[in-house]
C-alpha cells in the first residue's frame, strides 16, 4: 500500500532513534528529542480541542523559537494548515494576509504582540487567540491564551490525523519584493521532496549543529527546520540577528552550519569579534543564495573560514530548485575558477528539471552568454497561489513554473542568475543586469552595499542608476564613484547618477526592496535623468 509523504514523520523518526539526544536550544532551555515530540502532541490535542481540524488554517507570527518549530509540527499531525507570518510588515498587511488565508487561531510570540494589537479586534476568522513564551519564559495577555498553560501536559499519547500527501501542509506569503505578497501553497509532498534535497546536498547528519539565523517564517527557512530535525541535529534558536551573539554560540554551541543572507554575512565580516577570533568551532559550511559577486565568496571563505555554498530557490518551489556543490569545486584545478563556480546558482537538485528559455520557450544556447527565463518543473513547485487562480494560471504553464529570473547557462550545465526580468536595465536597447553592476560597485573597498535600479531617461528610455551605503568612515562623492565605474565597466552599463544613503529598504529575508527604491523616480517627470 502506498503510504503518504508526510512532514510530521520527520520528527516522529527521530524521537524514536535519538529519543535523548538534544533536539532544540534556545536560551537557558533545551528539549531531548523525546520531550519535543511529546510537547507536539500534547500542542496537536489542545489544538484539537480548539477546533482545529484537517485543512484549517493556523496563522503564527513569532521569531525564530522551540515554540514555532513546535506549531509547524502539531499542525502536519493534524493536517492543519501553518500560515507563517513575516515579522516586518505593517498592521495592515497582517490583517489582509490573515483574513486572505482565513485562519482559525492565531498564535504570537509575547514581544511581537504590539504588531499586531491595532488589527486584532478587527479579524473575523480567528477563534482562539494564543500568546507564545520568550526564551522559554510563559506569557500572559488578556484575551490571549498561554501556550505554556496548553501545553502542560495531560497525556502524551500521539494526537495525528490521516492525511493525503497532497493536502497541504502550508500557506507561505512571498516576501513582497516584486508586489502584494502572494499566498503560495505547498502540500506535504512537495516540502517533502525539498526536505530531502536539502538534507542531501548540505549533507546533513546527526553530528551537524545547526544555527538559525535564516526566518523560520520566510518559506520555512529553506527546509532545514526539518531536514536536520530528520536526522537527530541539533537545532540552536535565535530571535534575532546579532553578530556578537552569533559569534558566541558558534563557539558555546558548537555549531557546524548555517544558511545566511548575504546581508547578514556582509555584518559578520565587518564584526570586530570576527575579524579578532576566527576560532569559531566546528562551522563547516554556510548556505546562501542571492548571486553574490565572485569577489564576495572569495572574502567570506578566507575571512570567516567557512565553505561557501550557493543555492537558488524561491517561495513557490519550496524552495531550493539548484545547487553549486562542493564537491565538484574541488575538481577544478584554479582557484580562481573554483570561486566563480560557487558565484553561480549552479545545477539543478534531484527531480528537479530547469529550462532557460527565450520569449518563444525555445532553450537559449549553453554558452554562458545567452540570457532567458528560468523555468522548473518537478515534485516540488507549489500547488499554486491560494484564492488566486488568475495568478496560478500566469505562474505555471504546461506545468513549468515560470521563475521570473533571467540566467544564463553554460556547458557544464551551470546557471548562473542574470537579473529579476523587473530588475533588469534595458537602455537603449542593450541589456544590463543590475546584479553585474553592483557586483562591480562592490570591489570598491568604501562600499558596503550597492543597489543598481533603473530610472527614466529621455534618450535611451531608461539608465542604470545606483544608491549605495558607504563603510563607516568613508568619505566618497558622486564623482570619485563615476571615474571608479568607469574604469571597471563599459561606459552604458555605468550608473548615470549615484545617491549615498545610510540605510537601503529591505525585506525580511534581507533583499533590497528595489520597487520602493525605483518608485520616487518613476513617479515624478521632475527627476529624469539626462
Ligand atoms: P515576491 O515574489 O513576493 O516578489 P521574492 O521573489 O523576493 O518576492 P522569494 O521567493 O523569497 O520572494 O525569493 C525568491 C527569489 O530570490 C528568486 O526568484 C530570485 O530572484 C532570488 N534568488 C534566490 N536565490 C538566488 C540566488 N542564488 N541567486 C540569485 N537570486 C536568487
Ligand atoms: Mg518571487
Amino acid at each position: 500500500m502506498h503510504v503518504a509523504l508526510r512532514m510530521d514523520d520527520t520528527l516522529r523518526r527521530a524521537a524514536l532513534l535519538y529519543p535523548e539526544v538534544e533536539s532544540v536550544i534556545e536560551g537557558e532551555r533545551s528539549w531531548t528529542y523525546r520531550q519535543f515530540q511529546e510537547e507536539v502532541h500534547q500542542l496537536a490535542r489542545v489544538m484539537t480541542r480548539m477546533g482545529v481540524e484537517k485543512g484549517d488554517r493556523v496563522a503564527v507570527l513569532s521569531p525564530n523559537t522551540a515554540a514555532m518549530l513546535q506549531l509547524f509540527y502539531a499542525c502536519f499531525q493534524l493536517g492543519a494548515v501553518v500560515v507563517p507570518l513575516n515579522t516586518r510588515l505593517l498592521p495592515h498587511d497582517y490583517l489582509y494576509i490573515i483574513e486572505h488565508a482565513e485562519a482559525k487561531l492565531f498564535f504570537a510570540d509575547d514581544e511581537l504582540i504590539p504588531l499586531v494589537e491595532p488589527i486584532v479586534e478587527s479579524l473575523t476568522t480567528v477563534t482562539s487567540f494564543v500568546v507564545m513564551p520568550v526564551d522559554g519564559r510563559p506569557a500572559t495577555r488578556d484575551g490571549w491564551e498561554s501556550y505554556s498553560d496548553l501545553l502542560a501536559a495531560e497525556s502524551t499519547e500521539p494526537c495525528i490525523n490521516e492525511i493525503a500527501e497532497t493536502d497541504l501542509a502550508t500557506i507561505l506569503y512571498t516576501s513582497g519584493t516584486t508586489g502584494k505578497p502572494k499566498g503560495v501553497m505547498h502540500s506535504h509532498r512537495t516540502l517533502y521532496f525539498n526536505m530531502q534535497n536539502t538534507m542531501f546536498h548540505l549533507g546533513a547528519n546527526d553530528s551537524d549543529v545547526l544555527l538559525h539565523t535564516l526566518p523560520i517564517f520566510h518559506v520555512n527557512g529553506w527546509g532545514t527546520p526539518f531536514s536536520f530535525t530528520a536526522v537527530g541535529a541539533k537545532h540552536v534558536m535565535l530571535r534575532k540577528i546579532d553578530p556578537p551573539l552569533i559569534h558566541s554560540l558558534m563557539k558555546k554551541e558548537g555549531v557546524t552550519v548555517a544558511c545566511m543572507a548575504p546581508t547578514v554575512l556582509n555584518m559578520l565580516i565587518n564584526e570586530p569579534r570576527f575579524v579578532e577570533d576566527k576560532t569559531t568551532g566546528p562551522m563547516r559550511v554556510v548556505i546562501a543564495g542571492s548571486a553574490p559577486p565572485t569577489a564576495f565568496v572569495r572574502t567570506v571563505e578566507q575571512q570567516l573560514g567557512w565553505e561557501f555554498l550557493q543555492v537558488y530557490g524561491m517561495t513557490e518551489c519550496a524552495p531550493l530548485i539548484t545547487v553549486s556543490p562542493i564537491k565538484h569545486h574541488l575538481l577544478q584545478e584554479s582557484e580562481e575558477k573554483r570561486f566563480r563556480m560557487k558565484a553561480k546558482a549552479g545545477i539543478p537538485m534531484h527531480n528537479v528539471e530547469i529550462r532557460v528559455v527565450d520569449d518563444e520557450d525555445r532553450d537559449v544556447p549553453k554558452d554562458g552568454e545567452s540570457i532567458g527565463e528560468v523555468i522548473a518543473r518537478g515534485n516540488m513547485v507549489m500547488e499554486g497561489y491560494w484564492k488566486q487562480s488568475e495568478a496560478t494560471a500566469a505562474a505555471i504553464v504546461n506545468g513549468w513554473y515560470h521563475t521570473g529570473d533571467m540566467a544564463t547557462v553554460d556547458a557544464e550545465g551551470y546557471i548562473d542568475i542574470v537579473d529579476r526580468k523587473k530588475d533588469i536595465i534595458i537602455s537603449g536597447g542593450e541589456n544590463i543586469s543590475s546584479i553585474e553592476v553592483e557586483g562591480l560597485l562592490y570591489e570598491h573597498p568604501g562600499i558596503l552595499e550597492a543597489a543598481v535600479i533603473s530610472v527614466p531617461h529621455e534618450k535611451w528610455g531608461e539608465v542604470p542608476y545606483a544608491i549605495v551605503v558607504l563603510r563607516p568612515g568613508t568619505i566618497l562623492d558622486g564623482d570619485e564613484l563615476d571615474r571608479f565605474c568607469r574604469e571597471k565597466m563599459a561606459a552604458f552599463k555605468c550608473p548615470k547618477g549615484f545617491s549615498i544613503v545610510n540605510e537601503l529598504p529591505k525585506t525580511a529575508s534581507g533583499k533590497i526592496r528595489k520597487v520602493e527604491l525605483r518608485q520616487p523616480f518613476w513617479q515624478e517627470k521632475g527627476k529624469l535623468v539626462n
